[in-house]
């Protein structure tokens, strides 16, 4: 270790104090790897600040050293956007000790938090003030608020309630020369020039650290209503779709895709799970919520599939008689990934196009890998109600899933070139990271990588923040 590399970690004890530094192998492994031990990086050492002052000293501190940062929340990423690379010359920054609510202000339905709060404590904290947090996604116990921002989270409440982006009303961030960014506004309507923290928001810790946001609150549902429908096809997915926001309004929040195949694996691994509607090739499942005085939301949600079944934009319809049985049906789709897991190695995606065009990507883009990749099978779930799927590419039985995972790069390009073909996106809710960087490149158009890295530049012009995420090397000056 050289003479600088010392005494920035004295400094950094310091600030951080001695049980908060860990240089040790033992102690910084967790913090070098991704949840999907995809990626696997090295670090100078770990940080684990407990205040905005205390990671803002850590940022000029490495500034001054000429040291990178790489901030970390939960450590539940898909795209390696919080793994350090493996030179080993960056300083991880967790923020997981940051975990107070700050406050509530249940009048204007707004809670500020730290950034390193769980998503399931903000959601806790909204409740607790008989509100609700309308975030939700599988990780939510252990993804932090401050991930969620960083890589602008998605999850299966976006058709009703937007993304991350749309729940954040201001933040806290440490900027790249360490100075502090108070823009903790409770407010809906602020048309002040620039709106600077939706440059921050789905930055990936390339422009700065989120230490704490304001988010925007909603009623509680007081009633909520779960359907599976059965479908023959993806064009009568889509048809659904829009007659199901017809009937409901904005009382529907979810509307979820999965093939025959997702869903079977999901009942291999968990057999107890129900299986109400055998024989399909695609299901919906559907969730509705109603405010308080409510009263006919189960009814309307089953006059509205027995419609859709009449006019033959479903095949079948099963709605859940308690939260029991609501749960299980939900259990069906949550449980896709990690089955999906327990078989081995895939080729995921997460594209999103306009549901119009999903009908004729998965059918295009099907016969495309069939071609070039007949051991391939497909395990297709996601967010049909914001266009969003899951689009992954395994072995079929008796195949070698090494082998596939061997030739990602040109499932990768295959699924991209369609995607891109059919008016979608490469990355709709895990971002870009490390996992991504050079498909953004390909992409996106030359003049949005130039804004793009111009703005990098103008946030962060030394580079201190989370090098080789997000935009390609190819595009710096
Ligand atoms: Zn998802």
């Amino acid at each position: 270790m050289g003479a600088s590399a010392a005494t920035l970690r004295e400094t950094l004890a310091a600030i951080v104090g001695d049980a908060h530094l860990l240089v040790e192998a033992h102690a910084t492994a967790p913090y070098l790897v991704d949840a999907r031990n995809r990626f696997h990086g090295a670090a100078l050492a770990v940080v684990r600040p407990d205040g905005t002052d205390e990671v803002a000293a850590v940022v000029r501190a490495c500034a001054g050293a000429g040291v990178t940062v790489v901030a970390q929340g939960g450590n539940t990423g898909l795209c390696g956007g919080a793994t350090p690379d493996p030179s080993g010359g960056s300083v991880v920054v967790s923020l997981a000790r940051m975990r107070r609510i700050r406050s509530v202000d249940p009048a204007n339905a707004t809670v500020t938090v730290e950034a390193g709060a769980t998503l399931a404590e903000v959601q806790a904290a909204a409740a607790a003030a008989g509100l609700r947090f309308p975030l939700s996604l599988a990780s939510e116990g252990s993804c932090t608020i401050g991930g969620n921002i960083a890589t602008n989270a998605g999850g299966t409440a976006v058709l009703r309630y937007g993304n991350t982006r749309a729940q954040v009303l201001g933040l806290e961030v440490v900027l790249a020369d360490g100075r502090v960014w108070n823009g903790l506004r409770a407010l809906r309507k602020d048309n002040t020039g620039y709106d600077l923290k939706q440059l921050f928001i789905g930055s990936e810790g390339t422009l700065g650290i989120v230490t704490a946001a304001v988010l925007t609150l909603v009623a509680p549902a007081h009633s909520r209503a779960t359907a599976l429908a059965a479908l023959t096809d993806l064009a009568q997915a889509v048809l659904l779709l829009s007659r199901m926001k017809e009937a409901l309004g904005d009382r529907l929040t979810g509307f979820e895709l999965m093939s025959d195949v997702a869903l079977g694996l999901s009942r291999k691994h968990h057999p107890d799970l129900p299986d109400p509607l055998p024989g399909h090739a695609w299901y919906a499942l559907i969730q509705a919520d109603a405010g308080a005085g409510a009263t006919t939301l189960a009814a309307d949600v089953e006059a509205a599939l027995a419609e859709a079944i009449a006019a033959d934009a479903a095949d079948d319809a099963t709605v859940a008689a308690s939260g029991e049985q609501a749960k299980r049906l939900w259990a069906l789709r949550e449980n896709i990934s990690e089955a999906q897991r327990r078989e081995g190695p895939n080729v995921k995606h997460d594209i999103a196009l306009p549901a119009s065009a999903i009908p004729a990507f998965v059918a295009s883009c099907g016969s495309a890998l069939a071609m070039s990749f007949p051991e391939a099978h497909l395990v297709v779930f996601g967010h049909l109600g914001d266009g969003n799927l899951h689009y992954n590419v395994a072995a079929a039985s008796g195949a070698s899933a090494e082998s596939l995972m061997h030739r990602a790069a040109d499932i990768n390009r295959i699924v991209y070139d369609e995607v891109n073909a059919h008016g979608g996106t490469i990355s709709a809710e895990h971002g870009i990271g490390q996992l991504k960087r050079e498909a953004l490149a390909r992409y996106r158009s030359p003049l949005e990588l130039e804004l793009m890295r111009r703005v990098k530049d103008a946030l962060d012009p030394h580079g201190v923040f989370n090098p080789g995420k997000v935009l390609p090397d190819a595009a710096r000056p």
